[in-house]
């Protein structure tokens, strides 16, 4: 791997209990790449970390939704939304990052999902694809050219970060082996699909 410089960032996303085997929305093998996402970081002067971080009775959550059950669809104003168990609610055990996440050096949280009534997969947009974090706008601020993901899940909130941070004009790479996917109906061979398509380095 190319060797991190001051252009480079670190984007680590949701490595948060919830996401990980005993959480409420396990990925499996999700705590696997702890250590490796530690090493990882290790190399890079600059790391970002994500969060997934819900309001209570979050409209992404099946409970809010009379007679739908985790893993259904429906349709938000904004298009059509997987329904998930409640998870990584603000201030809880299971929105707290993995016990032996180590990246003490992380000079950014973007907290993602507080809005009562919108998803966010992605730490760049929420899923109506129109509201920002800000994280675009930080890191050119910051001088980043090249932004490098991993962790949880890669179908879902990698998928989407490393996606917007294409279409935000940075390079991409994400590391493949230090992700881990929830593969719901083949989402995990499409996403590593579309995020080759888009021009994102799978590494
Ligand atoms: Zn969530």
């Amino acid at each position: 791997m190319q060797a991190a410089s001051d252009r480079d960032v670190l984007l680590v996303v949701d490595i948060q209990n919830d996401f990980c085997p005993g959480g409420a929305l396990a990925v499996p093998g999700g705590d696997e790449i702890v250590p490796a996402v530690n090493r990882l970081a290790r190399g890079f002067a600059h790391v970002v970390l994500t969060q997934d971080w819900h309001p209570p009775a979050h409209s992404s959550f099946a409970s809010t939704h009379p007679g739908k059950h985790p893993f259904d669809t429906v349709e938000m104003f904004y298009g059509r939304q997987i329904l998930w168990p409640d998870h990584c609610i603000q201030g809880t055990p299971g929105a707290a990052f993995h016990p032996q996440f180590d990246i003490p050096h992380a000079e950014l949280i973007v907290r993602k999902g507080f809005h009562r009534t919108i998803d966010s997969y992605s730490a760049f947009r929420e899923n109506d694809r129109k509201t920002p974090t800000g994280l675009a706008s930080y890191l050119r601020e910051r001088g980043f050219e090249r932004v490098t993901l991993c962790g949880l899940a890669t179908d879902f909130c990698v998928l989407y970060s490393a996606l917007d941070a294409r279409a935000a004009g940075f390079a991409v790479a994400v590391v493949v082996d230090a992700c881990r996917g929830l593969d719901i109906d083949g989402s995990l061979a499409r996403a590593l699909d579309d995020m080759r398509e888009a021009g994102v380095a799978l590494i």
